[in-house]
């Protein structure tokens, strides 16, 4: 089959490999017919999640299911027409019993990582995510295998198109899940941190709970601007963090936002030319967005981190944690907790997803489509591969 391959830092290519096979009762192997590229993604192509041998890449996918093991019982069966969550998890361990399926300890029973020691804790498993989180390939393929098919997969009814459907896989649920770590119940104002895919359905979800303000915050001007179209939400160019911050304050009472949102992430070219600058000053850097996500918020406040880090940064403003009385919540996103009830609103027309797709090209573009999002060329905001 073909399939878009990580050969290398900024090196994707669409190659022919093997075809996944049933390897494990549960399994399934589904036709992907609709799959997306993420920010995610992007740290790996960017080199800041290492994988060192070539991997299929791709997490946010849906398909026709193939063919099903027979521990799948009938859960699934082949035609069905399905949505997968981007974290791979039993459903039945100590993690996915604490709706935590991101850190599922029987996906990823040797958690490789990098550093040894302090990173090695079993469990986290997710598609197409390197060796560090479980080392299974992903979606951006033709076909793919899913462990614990009874589990994971959603079936969507016809009535919703693959790309009104497509986003319950990872960023509907994740800008959700930065919405409810933020404890959102209603009236609060939040700021939401990078207008990209995750930013601007963390602003959706913001609205769906009723928020009275949400802000976001980017640096590019047409990502604001498709943002403030799809969800009428207010906006601030980001020209640095002391005058967004000043911004963000001014527009609540002088308080701060209630809840802020790091829909931003590790970026290598900034922040790591930060960190240089910082070095060669004597201090220690620290990530901008995130620190400037601790500065607007208010005195106690929330700061969900939905952004990847993938790497230490040691000057973390604990000082504002502690004064402020901040709590900070982050992670890969439990998609599966909050799937059924989010396919729900997309069902009864409450959410729209789809608005934000601006580019579709066929798996064989794949490595032009990692190029436009990457660099942010040509407007892209999200782009959908159709295999
Ligand atoms: P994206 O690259 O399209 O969006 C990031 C946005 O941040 C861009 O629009 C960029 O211009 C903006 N940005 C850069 N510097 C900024 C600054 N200083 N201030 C404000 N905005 C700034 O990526 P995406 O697909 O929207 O993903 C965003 C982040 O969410 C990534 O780090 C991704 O890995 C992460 N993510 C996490 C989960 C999870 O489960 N936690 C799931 C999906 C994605
Ligand atoms: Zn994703
Ligand atoms: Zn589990």
């Amino acid at each position: 089959m073909k399939a878009l391959v990580y050969h290398g830092m900024k090196d994707v290519r669409v190659d022919t490999v093997d075809d996944p096979k049933i390897e494990d009762a549960r399994d399934a192997i589904i036709r992907v017919t609709s799959t997306a590229i993420c920010g995610s993604d992007l740290h790996i192509y960017n080199g800041s999640i290492p994988q060192p041998r070539p991997m299929v890449l791709g997490h946010e996918f849906m398909g026709i299911v193939e063919e099903v093991g027979k521990g799948v019982g009938g859960k699934l069966k082949v035609g069905d027409r399905v949505v997968v969550p981007f974290p791979i998890a039993c459903g039945t361990c100590y993690f996915c019993n604490h709706q935590l399926p991101g850190h599922c300890e029987n996906s990823n029973p040797e958690h490789y990582g990098p550093e040894g020691g302090l990173m090695t804790e079993k469990g986290g498993a997710l598609f197409g995510y390197t060796d560090i989180y479980g080392g299974y390939n992903g979606g951006q393929a033709e076909y793919v295998r899913v462990p614990y098919a009874d589990f994971g997969p959603r079936v969507i009814p016809d009535s919703l198109t693959d790309e009104q459907a497509l986003f319950l896989t990872d960023i509907f649920p994740t800008g959700y899940s930065g919405i409810e770590w933020g404890e959102v119940k209603g009236g609060e104002i939040v700021a939401i941190f990078g207008a990209g895919p995750v930013g601007v359905m963390a602003a959706k979800s913001a609205w769906l709970r009723g928020a009275a303000r949400v802000i976001i915050i980017d640096t590019l001007q047409y990502r604001l601007d498709k943002a403030k179209a799809s969800t009428y939400s207010e906006t601030i160019r980001w020209e640095d963090a002391k005058s967004t911050v000043e911004q963000i304050r001014d527009m609540s009472g002088g308080r701060g936002a209630d809840v802020c949102v790091e829909c931003v992430g590790f970026e290598p070219d900034r922040d790591l030319l930060d960190r240089a600058k910082a070095v060669l000053n004597f201090e220690k850097g620290s990530p901008k967005v995130l620190e400037a996500c601790m500065s607007a918020v208010r005195r106690g406040g929330i700061v969900s981190v939905l952004g990847v880090y993938s790497s230490p940064f040691d000057n973390f403003p604990i000082h504002q944690f502690f004064d402020k009385g901040i709590t900070i919540r982050g992670g890969q996103a439990p998609a599966q907790k909050h799937i059924d009830k989010l396919l729900q609103y997309v069902i009864e027309g409450k959410v729209v997803l789809d608005d934000i797709i601006t580019h579709r090209m066929p798996l064989a573009e794949a490595a032009h489509g990692y190029d436009i999002f990457r660099n942010k060329k040509d407007n892209c905001v999200k782009v959908v591969l159709k295999p």
